[in-house]
């Protein structure tokens, strides 16, 4: 034992502390995971160092094969990891190994629940690491020296995962980290050669660095030790430089949980190489579940970056739009120069090709899933769809490719759920009808139920119903749909072309023509309020309904642009009327004028409502409905 000097004691942050409480609860049923997770970091440890090392040579000090050593000790109850990789100094032991820097890990922790089950898929999400030992260890400890610090600026980290950990500095000869694992008691069947090794198998096969274990040279009764003898348990080489053909789903899944710190297996993957002016191979994944910062502004997002197997940078955001920002994966380039950095990339003509094409290979993907898979597509849509609907405004090119993968409400459902894509949508199209016909609103309750629906119902057309926040502006980008346009039933004058018999078109400007006067008395009353007043052609049921202008911004962008603190242009809605509804017959012959003021604005306060839209005073309003009622009672 080395001295230790410098030695203190300290606590671990809140969130550490939660983290560890929770992991050590929710993920016994599957302990032996500790293992893939601190391999993944050791394997992490020795990409960096590898590359850190293509500048500065002198890091890998004499130049060992670079590996991981995985031993244990029966009696003492111990699993050892050593790697020779990038290593630790004493203040990134304390930071990596104390705190977790992942933005939004504060709200995240919030959200968990107390329910085991649920719990442990929400950490899967969140993914545990290091953290992880503490499910079979009730001691840690870690020793490592980052590459390139003297040997005397070694680090002994040790902590029994409870509030606080001790560190010190310690005499460490090699670089890189090796962490003792003391095993719980009931947990010493991993203190096992054989159990460790097909852990390794299950989970670790395709780390691309050799993964080492003792031979089994048992000594007899008696004799000596004998030195230990190493041997190579996993397959050893990059998982994507090797043919399709040859690897399995599960190695497939297992390299996917290494690159993505994620629990469950993807939902899809796409491996390919590129040959020809430029050469790449690109794994790409489409995760299962939402990472929980799938929102945060700066949440990590892009691929892992290889140049010639050489692991460059983790997430490379060049490659991918911001879109497709939940998709994870490694490319690795033969055309990039090692000494690639961020603002080398974001300029290079030659990322710009490969992100073309790497974008078509997602969409691709997730057609493929869409098309035969459609209800693991589903399960993707619920978590993705959101970010997906970035995508007309961000990726002008593929408009068309990611329009066909979007899933809308309609009015052929009952449940507000996202299923129909708009092939589904023109598939049941109307004969005559060249449109897609949309709503958008504030919720499903809301939208379902809008006088604007009215005509539709009664022609049995469907009508796309988007309620998300951000449908609206989707919208303004998306003009079109296999050649046919896309309408939004609230806005302007609603023409149904081909859908509206020559009968029923001249049946409504003869209406029209009688309401002539209506229309001017209203107009003389609404004043201000409105743009225009006219009969209406698309209520059955309602007395009257507000329109958007053909130009004017929507409710829900109205909304958007004022909570953010922007100055919205002001805009009046069209009052457009239902001639043949009673209520309006009644106001047509209403001869009082106050009387006729007052019925007015009560129906534009009442479509205003209809149309989710909140009363600019709705005091007035109140107190003209109750004038009419106490009338009406007398
Ligand atoms: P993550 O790997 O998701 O970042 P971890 O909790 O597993 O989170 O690890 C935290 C950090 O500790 C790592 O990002 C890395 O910087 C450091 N670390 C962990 N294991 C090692 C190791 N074997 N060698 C060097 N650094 C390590």
């Amino acid at each position: 034992m080395s001295v230790e000097t410098q030695k203190e004691t300290l606590g671990f942050q809140t969130e550490v502390k939660q983290l560890l409480h929770l992991m050590i609860h929710s993920l016994y049923s599957n302990k032996e995971i500790f293992l893939r997770e601190l391999i993944s970091n050791a394997s992490d440890a020795v990409d960096k160092l590898r590359f850190e090392a293509l500048s500065k040579p002198d890091l890998l000090e004499g130049g060992a094969e670079l590996k991981i050593r995985v031993s244990f000790d029966k009696d003492a109850k111990t699993v050892t990891l050593e790697d020779n990789g990038i290593g630790m100094s004493r203040e990134d032991v304390i930071t990596h190994l104390g705190t977790i820097a992942k933005s939004g890990t504060a709200d995240f922790m919030k959200n968990l629940t107390g329910d085991q089950k649920k719990d442990s898929h929400l950490i899967g999400q969140f993914g545990v690491g290091f953290y992880s030992a503490f499910i079979v260890a009730d001691q840690v400890e870690v020793f490592s020296r980052r590459a390139g610090l003297s040997a005397s600026e070694g680090v002994h980290w040790s902590s029994k995962g409870e509030g606080e950990f001790e560190v010190a500095t310690i005499d460490k000869a090699d670089r890189g980290t090796r962490i003792v694992l003391h095993l719980k008691s009931g947990e010493d069947e991993f203190a096992d050669g054989w159990r460790l090794r097909n852990i390794i198998k299950k989970y670790s096969d395709h780390i691309a660095l050799p993964i080492e274990l003792p031979k089994e040279a048992a000594a007899a009764e008696g004799e000596e030790k004998p030195a230990l003898e190493w041997e190579t348990v996993n397959r050893a080489s990059a998982l994507w430089t090797r043919p399709r053909t040859e690897i399995k789903d599960e190695e497939y899944q297992e390299f996917y949980k290494h690159i993505a710190h994620d629990f469950e297996n993807p939902l899809s993957w796409s491996h390919n190489k590129v040959e020809g002016k430029l050469e790449y191979s690109s794994l790409l994944y489409v995760p299962a579940r939402a990472p929980f910062d799938l929102y945060q502004r700066e949440a990590p997002k892009g691929l892992k970056l290889y140049v010639q197997r050489v692991f460059v940078m983790d997430q490379a955001e060049s490659f991918l739009p911001l879109y497709l920002r939940f998709i994870k994966g490694v490319v690795d380039s033969n055309d990039l120069s090692l000494n690639v950095s961020r603002e080398i990339l974001q300029k290079d003509p030659i990322i710009d090709s490969m992100k073309s094409a790497l974008t078509k290979r997602v969409l691709d993907m997730l057609e493929k899933l869409a098309k035969n898979e459609p209800e693991q597509y589903q399960g993707f849509w619920k978590n993705f769809g959101q970010v997906m609907k970035e995508g007309p405004a961000e990726d002008f090119a593929n408009k068309e490719k990611i329009a066909g993968l979007l899933r809308f409400a309609s009015t052929q459902g009952d449940d507000g759920e996202q299923t129909v894509s708009l092939a589904d949508y023109l598939a049941r199209a109307k004969e005559g009808q060249d449109k897609i016909y949309f709503l958008t609103g504030e919720s499903y309750a809301q939208v379902k139920n809008s006088p604007h629906l009215e005509v539709f119902r009664k022609k049995g057309i469907e009508v796309l119903l988007l309620t998300d926040r951000i449908d609206e502006w989707l919208m303004s980008y998306l003009n079109e749909f296999d050649g046919k346009s896309f309408v939004d039933v609230a806005r302007g004058d609603l023409d149904l072309g081909n859908l509206d018999s020559e009968e029923d078109k001249k049946a409504a400007e003869e209406v029209a023509k009688t309401k002539e006067g209506l229309v001017e008395r209203i107009k003389t009353v609404l004043g201000e309020n409105v743009s225009e007043v006219r009969v209406s052609h698309r209520l059955t049921d309602s007395p009257a309904i507000l329109a958007i202008g053909e130009q004017d911004l929507g409710l829900q962008m109205r909304q958007i642009l004022e909570a953010s603190g922007q100055k919205v242009p002001d805009s009046k809605p069209i009052f457009e009327f239902n001639p043949t509804h009673p209520l309006i017959e009644k106001l047509d012959g209403e001869q009082s004028e106050e009387r006729f003021g007052d019925l007015s604005h009560i129906l534009f306060d009442q479509a205003a409502l209809a149309a989710g839209d909140s009363l600019k005073d709705p005091a007035a309003y109140v107190r003209r409905l109750n004038k009419l009622l106490v009338e009406l009672s007398v």
